[in-house]
């Protein structure tokens, strides 16, 4: 295996392998990676890139830590694996207290799976059996916001925005749910009842119908890049608890620190009813998430015709999942993660803000750790991902957005490089 040269992995790549939202005929270039350090990735043929992405939110801390590298080889002294049916073990409920612990005091219990998809299913089946349970089967649908992103399983997927989330392939399979116009005041400003004017107009005229509302707070991610008014947050619990609906929020990329609070929803004061995380959860070691609900939804499933709630997944809690994400919550919260965050905030406003000049630019963004350079047209993949890899940068957009979300640990040279080969690349776009 190690014998391959980098064309040869990527054309047996090419040849056998999906990648995501890829191609099995027009597969374009793909960057073998030999190993990771720090914020930067080794590609096979010797040239080194700092990561822009964090592997998609995840990789906080960045590559090869040392601290969660002892934890995964101590978990895995004393077990990789056990199922979680009927059997349970200290780093599964280390990690609910974690979790408990450092979100809001409603959110009492703690359902471990596989991945953010999988913790959003979760969701959407909580809501559901919560509402069949206390005896209103009636209330199945959901209302999601257009240019929200919640995962690509058939649930997730359905209350994905339906255009980017390309509903229309997936015909009479996909659950029909409702949309909510996405929050349009910015960050940081109060919004008004108009912005929640549609929300409430659904929920007033089909809450008989709707068991909850799922909105990622304040970054919409995949869907756009979006950031938006906290106060809608506020808001939408007030319309939520007016027309008895339960609401989700989908924290799988703000969570853990990445918009300058632990989690977002600090940002707006409020509780879900049902909370969601992963991505960063195990430092991007290892795939997990969980979903978090209060007692309400706990009590209300328990004590309903099911006795209780109706899903399971093989490798539930894995334990050396679970332990790397006490690991990596400990690191985090040992260290001065807000510092670093605004610092990174400071390195990307002032990094990406030349952007701001540029002709083809439509807004250049930044919250917490997270940079966004918004163009006027949609991007050229096969152009501009090797630009990037030229610059010594890994930096993946997608449609309209240049964007980044740094590891925390990135130091301001290494910002500075990311930064200006986003923005000198965007320019020699335009
Ligand atoms: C990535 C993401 C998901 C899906 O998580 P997977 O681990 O890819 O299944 C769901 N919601 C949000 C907000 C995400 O960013």
């Amino acid at each position: 295996m190690k014998d391959w040269t980098a064309s040869q992995l990527q054309t047996l790549d090419a040849n056998t392998l999906w990648h995501p939202y890829g191609s099995a005929t027009q597969a374009p270039e793909t960057y073998p990676v030999s190993s990771a350090r720090g914020v930067r990735l080794q590609l096979t043929d010797g040239r080194e890139l700092i990561d822009g992405m964090a592997s998609w939110w995840c990789a906080i801390h960045g590559y090869n830590h040392p601290v969660l590298n002892r934890a995964v080889t101590e978990q895995l002294e004393a077990m990789a694996h056990v199922m979680f049916g009927g059997l349970t073990h200290a780093p599964a409920v280390r990690l609910a207290r974690m979790l408990t612990d450092l979100t809001p005091p409603g959110l009492d219990r703690v359902f471990l799976s596989d991945s953010g998809s999988v913790s959003v299913e979760v969701a959407l089946k909580m809501a559901i059996q919560y509402w069949f349970s206390v005896g209103q089967p009636r209330k199945q649908k959901l209302v999601a916001l257009r240019n929200g992103y919640h995962g690509d399983t058939f649930g997730a997927m359905s209350v994905c925005d339906p255009v980017t989330g390309m509903h229309h392939l997936f015909g009479d399979v996909l659950p029909k749910h409702f949309f909510a116009p996405a929050p349009t005041t910015p960050f940081g400003e109060a919004c008004s009842d108009d912005d929640l004017r549609e929300m409430a107009e659904l929920l007033e005229q089909h809450h008989q119908d709707i068991a909850a509302v799922i909105v990622e707070p304040v970054v919409q991610g995949a869907g756009g890049m979006r950031f938006y008014s906290a106060d809608y947050l506020v808001r939408l619990r007030a319309l939520c608890d007016a027309f008895d609906v339960l609401l989700i929020y989908d924290e799988i990329a703000t969570g853990f620190g990445r918009t300058g609070k632990l989690f977002a929803l600090e940002h707006a004061g409020v509780e879900p009813d049902i909370l969601c995380v992963g991505k960063a959860l195990t430092g991007g070691y290892m795939t997990l998430a969980a979903t978090l609900c209060n007692q309400r939804v706990s009590l209300g499933i328990s004590e309903g015709e099911a006795g209780a709630f109706m899903h399971g997944p093989t490798f539930m809690g894995n334990p050396l999942a679970c332990a790397t994400a006490c690991a990596s919550i400990e690191l985090l919260l040992s260290q001065p993660w807000q510092r670093r965050v605004q610092e990174i905030n400071r390195g990307l406003e002032i990094g990406l803000s030349p952007a701001r000049e540029l002709a083809n630019v439509a807004e250049v963004r930044t919250l917490g750790a997270i940079g966004v350079i918004e163009l006027k047209e949609a991007v050229d993949m096969d152009r501009i991902q090797p630009m990037f890899v030229e610059r010594g940068v890994w930096v993946r957009p997608f449609g309209k957005l240049v964007y980044c979300m740094p590891p925390y640990v990135m130091n301001p040279d290494d910002l500075a490089i990311l930064t200006a080969a986003m923005v000198d690349t965007v320019a020699q776009l335009a």
